[in-house]
């Protein structure tokens, strides 16, 4: 495994490789079995795999968690190694920003409703780390969790709508196996804050078997949702199709139910798709 740190020598390095297809996994470390699946799933469908460790400022909001952001680079890079990818990135924001440069702004309405309402702004930092990222990768496959649901939407957007020619591949969550969805910021919680927690994907499982049984409306649903929702403070429940538009009645295979609540002090998202 090969670690870089600068881009440009990323960047030379990368302009060397003929005929082989390029798999990429960005991520902001404290690595877990979530990021393990996209890293397994690159190196299985590509002959070179590059994952990224990079702590954005720019999608972090003032007062939130960019300066405690768990950090466990040795450990990391024992995971790369054991997955056996072919190159670690880990540069600097130094490295990767410049003074005045060019923005990407998220899109005016889907970047500013659900997540992007709470995080104003979150996805134009997201966006505008994630392009630089595909260019320097040249990536032919980009692996991006469903667990950032929204965050895998506008990527997909911004790569349609900029023609960039890396194709993104949606992965599934990954959770514990009480159910809990694995999040570096998980290393936040207390135990029985992580108890506390568990009641986050019951009530996405109970929302989705009433779907099963027949439940459409997005309301009931969203009540149910609510009451199961008793040890923590939530921060929203949106039920949308997979164009990320509010709906009123379920759709089969196009909808997701997305949460955000505040365990303790910690935030936390998950969502199912249905
Ligand atoms: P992060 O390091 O949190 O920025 O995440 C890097 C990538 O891993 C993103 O595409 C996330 O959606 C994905 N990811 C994070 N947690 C999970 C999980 N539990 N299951 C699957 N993918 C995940």
């Amino acid at each position: 495994m090969k670690i870089f740190t600068k881009t440009k020598n990323l960047i030379e390095y990368i302009s060397t490789i003929k005929d082989k297809k390029i798999g990429f996994v960005p991520t902001m470390g404290a690595l877990h079995n979530g990021h393990i699946s996209l890293i397994k799933r690159s190196t299985d469908e590509n002959d070179i795999t590059i994952v990224s460790i990079f702590v954005n400022p720019t999608q972090f909001l003032e007062g939130e968690d960019f300066k405690k952001y768990p950090k466990k680079i040795e450990a990391d890079k024992k995971i790369c190694s054991y997955a056996g990818i072919d190159i670690l990135f880990l540069p600097t924001a130094k490295d990767i920003y410049s003074d005045d440069e060019p923005h990407l702004l998220a899109p005016s309405i889907k970047g500013y409703i659900i997540e992007g309402y709470r995080r104003p702004g979150h996805f134009n930092g997201v966006l505008q780390v994630v392009l630089k990222l595909l260019n320097i990768t040249k990536a032919n496959n980009a692996y991006f969790g469903k667990k950032d649901a929204q965050q895998l939407y506008l990527v997909k957007k911004m790569v349609e709508s900029l023609y960039i020619r890396t194709n993104i591949v949606e992965c599934d969550i990954v959770r514990e196996e009480n159910g809990l969805a694995l999040s570096s910021r998980n290393i936040y919680l207390t135990d029985i804050e992580k108890q506390k927690a568990l009641c986050i994907s019951k009530s996405l499982k109970k929302a989705s078997a009433l779907v099963i049984n027949g439940e459409r409306n997005v309301d009931s649903l969203k009540n149910i949702i609510l009451h199961e929702l008793k040890e923590v403070r939530i921060e929203y429940i949106e039920i949308v199709n997979r164009n990320f538009e509010k709906i009123e009645k379920i759709e089969i295979n196009n909808s997701i139910i997305l949460i955000a609540v505040y365990v303790g002090a910690t935030r936390l998202i998950d969502n199912i798709w249905i």
